[in-house]
């Protein structure tokens, strides 16, 4: 009885000072002065958690019965350590850049967050995690066992101990796992705690070890002669197992739920890999130093049929050394005390973020809205998982009825772990990889893990006897043992083999067969080019240069004074001699607070983070950035329209400005011109009127010479005024066309005889009065008035020694073309473009006329739906008239 108490005492006085110093760390990490817990040496302790009680009695048992074979469990995390810590290093940069959480987290930030492929992994993980807590629970009751095989019948059962080992546990795991939510999911309190434990299992080991080898056989000469008179010298080694296991240890070290927790989301600096890659293996070397002198010794010094599990417990004890017993017994307890803490934090953290509340997030609709609520709700869920997780192991311990079938949990948990594996190196490695491509993965290793491996090792009894033999549905190459018919090898290597080439096969397959979505892609680069994308290891010493860096930043945006005045107050609220504030939480967030209102909360949040955290931008973080930046850039967009539209009226209003001006220019230009027109007649007839009148003594033919002048000067004046009002009536649109029905060769024979009526006849037309023969309903005044203006045109300056002008009708693209070519010498082509404007004279002395008859021209063609141009090419004066024809068609008809 008395040991009994003693052993109880021990136990709780361990867990005490566990809780001690766990509650230290915490209390050491929230006032931020705890350097030394974020060394690399605590870190390196704490990856230890691989080695459960598994390792620390079953190692030896495993020596005992396959010799060296125990070493690749060893192996396995050597070779990632030593071999791959820059695969780590790129696990554990994304793990912090993508803040995440967990294995399932991990796995599924990189496929776009999938929740699917989060719940596919937590299940996986919780299937595979729990019978290895019941492993852990049974090496714990097996150890006190040991303690009591002569305690009196009655003060003892395993149930009990069971019982009360698994909900100390579940109490240490949710005051210290769950105390309060970090963002990160950082325990410093847990991780410490493992960091003593760690140290108590090996030293434990090494006591035991040396005692054995020194105590109990007398030196190294003599412990060498025993191994090789053991049994352990003559153990075959086995190729393929040695591979497959090797290989399972490798993948569990990187995929294990808890050694993810520890190695990567309670890693603090990822320098702290550099240590672990040798520290590490070391320790493993110094834990398994010892293993094979034990099961050697233990074999001779203990009687036959002794469980080999125990002997680091048995041998001492049967050695009546109770105290090296009980530190044997502390190491054991350490291991899987360790172990069932992480383990039921990792998947609590897994079980509650992607079943529990996501469930209750749906179920709550949106009355989630109050974030307080939330947290409360997350703390729970923990606990809660927690609590099932430890509940889920103690079951299965007692449904398994804690037999030997326990002993080869380690290795089927691992194989099922590793199906995680593709998915996570795949993620971390190849862009290509998808989501679609993961799934695949993880479902066919997962059942082929199951069916091959879980179940016949561990179903008894869930699996027909039948199938077993026969294969399922009676097909013999779907015996769980034999897939495919490939009989005769190890059952773990059959089942790692088959579950991972095909588990390889699906997930290179899917991916290379499915389209990754824009968020898939946009993670897969985070993931595969992280070292690009994320900040280098955060140094702990710059805290001033933060400070100024923030300074910088923070005048940037908002100015200098403000940005100044902002950082004195807060300097002086913490109370500090300078003019910079210590970058506390408590400034940081008011900072951001400040900063947010002018580049928005995302923006303000990553770019803190981005100086102090040291945490590069998340992809949330970069999705609500470019959501801010849309909204500025609509805003923007909204304000260039605006600009832009301004800018065109202004330019509108600027043309009609000069339009305006033009205007008035022309006018001015008009009166000058008309002024001048009109004053060469006044003027002549005034001097011609006022010597009729003052001369006296003119002859009647002086006379009637002077009176011819002035009557023709009048008329000048006449059709000048004619001219001008015809001009302006046309201008103004007042005119009323008088649309009549004639035929074009009959206005021509008019026109031409009214043009050259009193003329010396010397111009000569040319006529085809053939093609003439067109009926047209027009304004036929006004159009004859256009002819006849080109008609005398041609006979007032077409300057040939025998003037002749050819009028030759067409029908072009259904108009009329009537073009009016001479012989003279023409408009010059550089005034070709002027010739229709008001008052225009090639050569003011020898113009007939006042230069409007174009003018007016132009005019009456535009009015009547036709047009009149200059035609180029021609060396003689050439005028071309168009006009609509009513009936297309007309003008060949009549050719006829
Ligand atoms: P006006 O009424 O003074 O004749 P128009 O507007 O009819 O004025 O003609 C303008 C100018 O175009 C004339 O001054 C003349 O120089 C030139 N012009 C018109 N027709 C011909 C032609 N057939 N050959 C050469 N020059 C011409």
């Amino acid at each position: 009885m008395a040991t009994l108490n003693l052993m109880v005492l021990v136990c709780l006085a361990y867990v005490a000072l566990l809780f001690i110093v766990a509650f230290a760390a915490d209390r050491f990490a929230a006032t931020g002065r705890s350097t030394w817990l974020r060394s690399p040496l605590i870190y390196t302790l704490s990856l230890s958690i691989y080695c459960t009680a598994w390792t620390f009695y079953g190692a030896v048992g495993y020596a005992a019965r396959s010799g060296l074979e125990f070493v690749t469990i060893y192996l396995g995390p050597t070779l990632v350590m030593m071999g791959w810590w820059w695969g780590l290093r790129k696990l554990v940069r994304v793990g912090r850049s993508q803040r995440v959480t967990s294995v399932a987290d991990l796995i599924s930030s990189r496929y776009g967050k999938s929740n699917l492929l989060a719940i596919a992994v937590t299940v996986l993980a919780v299937i595979g995690i729990t019978p290895y807590i019941a492993l852990q629970l049974q090496s714990i009751t097996l150890s006190f066992s040991i303690f009591f095989e002569e305690a009196p019948v009655g003060s003892y059962s395993d149930a009990s101990v069971v019982f009360w080992v698994a909900v100390g546990l579940a109490v240490f795991a949710i005051l210290f796992g769950t105390r309060n939510l970090d963002a990160n999911e950082r325990h410093h309190g847990v991780v410490t705690a493992i960091a003593l434990e760690a140290v108590v299992k090996l030293v434990a080991l090494l006591a035991v070890g040396i005692f054995v080898v020194w105590g109990l056989s007398g030196g190294v000469a003599e412990t060498l002669a025993r191994i090789d008179a053991s049994p352990i010298g003559e153990w075959q080694v086995n190729g393929s197992r040695w591979a497959t296991i090797t290989f399972l240890a490798v993948a569990a070290f990187v995929c294990l739920p808890r050694m993810f927790q520890v190695m990567v989301v309670e890693n603090d600096d990822e320098r702290h890999l550099r240590t672990a890659a040798w520290a590490f293996p070391l320790y493993l070397l110094l834990i398994s130093l010892f293993v094979v002198p034990i099961a050697a010794v233990g074999l001779e010094v203990m009687p036959a049929g002794a469980n080999p599990d125990m002997f680091v417990l048995t041998v001492p004890l049967a050695q009546g050394k109770a105290a090296l017993a009980m530190l044997s017994f502390l190491g054991g307890f350490s291991s899987a005390t360790s172990m069932v803490i992480v383990a039921a934090m990792a998947l609590s953290t897994m079980v509650s973020n992607h079943l529990v509340m996501p469930i209750w997030l749906s179920a709550q609709g949106d009355r989630a809205s109050v974030s307080g609520d939330v947290r409360n709700v997350v703390l729970l869920a923990r606990r809660i998982s927690i609590g099932a997780i430890m509940a889920l192991g103690y079951f299965y311990f007692r449904l398994s009825g804690g037999g030997s079938a326990l002993a080869s949990i380690g290795l089927i948990s691992f194989a099922g772990i590793a199906q995680i594996l593709p998915a996570m190196v795949g993620g971390l490695f190849w862009r290509g990889a998808t989501r679609i491509g993961a799934l695949a993965g993880l479902t066919v290793g997962f059942v082929l893990w199951l069916y091959t491996l879980l179940l016949p090792q561990l179903g008894a009894g869930i699996l027909p006897q039948s199938v077993l033999e026969q294969g399922l549905f009676g097909l013999s190459w779907l015996r769980p043992e034999a897939l495919f018919g490939i009989e005769g090898l190890d059952p773990i290597v059959h089942s790692v083999m088959w579950s991972m080439v095909l588990n390889v096969g699906a997930f290179c397959l899917g991916s290379m067969l499915s389209f990754p979505s824009p968020l898939e892609r946009l993670q897969g680069a985070q993931f595969v080019n992280v070292f690009d994308h994320s900040a280098g290891p955060r140094g702990w010493t710059g805290s001033v240069a933060q400070s100024e860096d923030l300074m910088i930043m923070t005048q940037r945006i908002l100015g200098a004074r403000e940005a100044q005045a902002l950082f004195q107050r807060e300097a002086a609220l913490q109370g500090g001699r300078g003019h910079l504030p210590e970058p506390t939480p408590l400034f940081l967030e008011r900072l951001e607070r400040e900063l947010s209102g002018s580049v928005g909360a995302a923006a303000a949040h990553a770019m803190i983070g981005q100086i102090v955290g040291g945490s590069s931008v998340s992809v949330e973080d970069l999705l609500a950035v470019a959501d801010e930046s849309a909204q500025l850039m609509e805003y923007s967009g909204r304000l260039e329209a605006k600009s832009s539209e301004l800018a065109r009226t202004a330019r509108q209003l600027r043309e009609a400005n000069e339009k305006l001006t033009q205007i008035s220019l022309q006018k001015d230009a008009f009166l000058g011109q008309i002024s001048h027109e009109l004053r060469t007649p006044m003027t002549s007839i005034r001097a011609f009127s006022e010597i009729l009148r003052d001369e006296g003594g003119l002859s009647e033919e002086e006379k009637s010479r002077y009176a011819g002048i002035i009557h023709d000067e009048a008329l000048r004046l006449t059709r000048l005024l004619n001219d001008l009002l015809d001009l302006s009536v046309l201008e103004n649109g007042q005119v009323t066309l008088n649309m009549r029905r004639g035929l074009l060769s009959e206005m021509l024979d008019r026109a031409v005889s009214t043009a050259l009526a009193g003329a010396e006849g010397s111009l000569v037309v040319r006529r085809r009065r053939g093609d003439e023969a067109i009926w047209l309903t027009t304004d036929l005044d006004r159009l004859a008035q256009v002819f006849i203006n080109l008609i005398s045109n041609a006979q007032k300056y077409c300057d040939a020694p025998q003037p002749e002008l050819t009028i030759a009708v067409h029908d072009v693209g259904g108009q009329v073309v009537v073009d009016f070519i001479d012989n003279g010498s023409g408009v010059p082509t550089e005034v070709q473009s002027t010739v229709f404007e008001k008052f225009f004279r090639v050569n003011a002395e020898k113009a007939g006329g006042a230069g409007l008859g174009l003018a007016i021209s132009k005019e009456i063609m535009q009015r009547l739906g036709g047009d009149i141009v200059y035609l180029q090419g021609h060396t003689g004066g050439a005028f071309r008239i168009s006009l609509p024809l009513e009936e297309p068609g007309l003008v060949g008809q009549n050719h006829k």
